[in-house]
């Protein structure tokens, strides 16, 4: 995969209003949707009245679509704190994963998202993968245990 003009290369956009102004990402904050369907999910981070996007989607089948230009604010991390900084939306990049929640996730969809995180490591000074859960404890716990956080920190 290749980054142009803050963009994921040959890879479905669709554009939402829920963004914010330029960024300069330093961190990827992992998370799951909480659905059970991707089109649902990508349609509810569209929607100027759900107030949240992500830049990235993956579906179970591993189909990647990007919703906010890794360089423009996407709102998914909410009231967060991580090593000294606040609303860590100013700092990073969010990639949700298709998982109600309890699922495992799949192995289709765990190696589109190494691929994207490769391909941001190549193209922004990123500093650490994290978990929502890492950046808002006890508010929330994606992208759950079933994550396979070693593959990650492997990056
Ligand atoms: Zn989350």
């Amino acid at each position: 995969m290749e980054i142009k003009n803050n963009r994921l290369v040959g890879v479905p956009f669709r554009a939402t209003p829920n963004v914010g102004g330029l960024i300069k990402p330093i961190y990827i904050v992992m998370h799951f949707d909480a659905a059970s369907n991707s089109t649902s999910a990508v349609n509810w981070m569209s929607d100027p009245k759900s107030k949240v996007s992500a830049h990235i989607h993956i579906s179970r089948d591993g189909v990647v679509t990007q919703l906010v230009p890794f360089n423009v604010k996407a709102w998914h991390a909410g009231k967060s704190t991580w090593k000294g900084l606040n609303n860590l939306n100013d700092h990073s990049i969010g990639i949700e994963l298709q998982n109600t929640g309890s699922q495992e996730y799949t192995t289709q969809q765990i190696n589109a998202a190494i691929e994207v995180c490769k391909a941001i490591k190549s193209s922004y000074q990123i500093r650490e993968i994290v978990g929502h859960n890492d950046i808002a404890p006890g508010r929330k716990s994606d992208p759950g245990k079933q994550f396979p956080w070693s593959k990650f920190k492997a990056l």
